[in-house]
């Protein structure tokens, strides 16, 4: 049994190296578990992840913690008794920071102004997502967001600490009332008081910024996705990428390509009427050029859709009083057809075509439609064995 590891992140959580000594180094998983007398690696808990970085020339891949003893996970092992320097990766240790703090101040407004509780709370690489209890709208949020940058614009104090039981019961903290024992306290004066074991930083001030991302209804409340500080400029930078590049690509000013795409979609949707009643005269006057006596009809045409395939298939038949079967496609992509008859049951030849083709395809008695594997020539030959004539059109 090994004794509880100090925690010297606890009460310094801009500790970003350390001396401390092996107590234990086992393989484990393929990888070397190595307890500590004390670490200023910060074990995965608390809806924040572990901490990465080196212990002498070992890597620390993960951090656990059980029991009150903090696993440390290392690609060599390294003797028990031996002295040790630790690093923190402290980038990501101080990104965890500013997210953490900022998720506080966050919920601590949503309990505070609205009386809705953190239930759920996930670091993410590139954003924090916040489960709360109640819904907020679209005002609430934007509130919350304007005050939560107040607190950091304020450049408030984080006071961290434990405080005696009689010390608690009269602290009014959020979450976490059923807790016994030692309880952290972390506290943004005038924002949030929380029982909380993760890092923060020391002054609101190193937050940057809170900047809500998104909001959905979730469970009967709300979940919300956000970014504070270095992942707030990271996000900022790569929506003002993709705006840049739209707003090239539309020949608009980056605020105005809402509009500019706006009116794209109206002018696709106009472009999409007309080539459709374009469409339907050449597929009408096509037909027109049809002798009405000419029996079953098979037809190839370049480039048509599913849609269109029926259409057409639709209008020589009706017009011939017999089976239309048109195909488009190409002999090395394979063939999209649709098969239209008044008279009698398609569905058995497309079952007949899947068969034959290595296709698929289905519909009503009426129309069938699918894509089949095959050449033009096979194809032909296919409905040529079914008196279908070739059309010529
Ligand atoms: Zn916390």
């Amino acid at each position: 049994m090994n004794q509880a590891t100090e925690k010297i992140y606890d009460l310094n959580s801009e500790l970003k190296t350390f001396q401390a000594r092996v107590l234990q180094c086992v393989p484990k998983d393929g990888r070397f578990s190595i307890v500590l007398d004390r670490t200023a690696f910060y074990p995965e808990g608390g809806g924040q992840p572990a901490d990465r970085g080196v212990l002498n020339f070992a890597n620390i891949l993960d951090v656990q913690e059980k029991d009150g003893v903090i696993y440390h996970m290392a690609d060599r092992s390294i003797p028990e008794g031996t002295r040790v320097s630790g690093g923190v990766n402290w980038p990501r240790r101080f990104a965890h920071m500013q997210q953490h703090s900022g998720e506080h101040i966050v919920s601590g407004l949503a309990h505070r102004l609205f009386g809705v509780d953190n239930v759920g709370f996930h670091m993410g690489e590139t954003s924090l997502r916040v489960d709360l209890s109640g819904e907020l709208s679209a005002d609430q949020l934007a509130l919350i967001e304007r005050l939560a940058n107040e607190a950091v614009w304020k450049n408030l104090e984080v006071k961290t600490w434990y405080p005696s039981e009689q010390e608690l019961e009269k602290i009014d903290y959020r979450s976490k009332k059923k807790l016994t024992g030692k309880v952290r306290i972390v506290e943004i004066p005038g924002f949030d008081t929380c029982a909380c074991c993760g890092t923060h930083v020391t002054r609101t001030g190193e937050i940057g910024a809170v900047k809500l991302l998104s909001s959905q209804r979730y469970k009967g409340g709300t979940r919300l996705t956000m970014v504070c500080g270095g992942q707030a400029l990271l996000d900022y930078g790569e929506r003002q990428n993709n705006v840049s590049a739209v707003s090239v690509l539309l020949s608009a000013k980056p605020m105005e390509i809402a509009q500019a795409a706006k009116r794209l979609l109206t002018e696709n949707a106009d472009l999409k009427r007309r080539t459709s009643a374009l469409q339907s005269e050449v597929f009408q006057q096509k037909v027109n050029s049809i002798s009405q006596d000419c029996g079953n009809l098979l037809a190839f045409e370049d480039d048509l859709t599913p849609n269109e395939l029926r259409r057409f298939a639709q209008l020589l038949s009706e017009h011939c009083s017999a089976a239309a079967a048109v195909f488009s496609g190409s002999d090395s992509e394979g063939y999209r057809y649709a098969v239209s008859n008044g008279l009698y049951d398609v569905r058995p030849l497309a079952k007949e075509l899947s068969a034959a083709f290595s296709g698929r395809g289905g519909g009503s008695k009426e129309l069938v439609q699918g894509s089949v594997h095959g050449t033009h020539e096979t194809i032909a030959s296919f409905f040529q064995q079914k008196s279908f004539c070739l059309s010529e059109i």
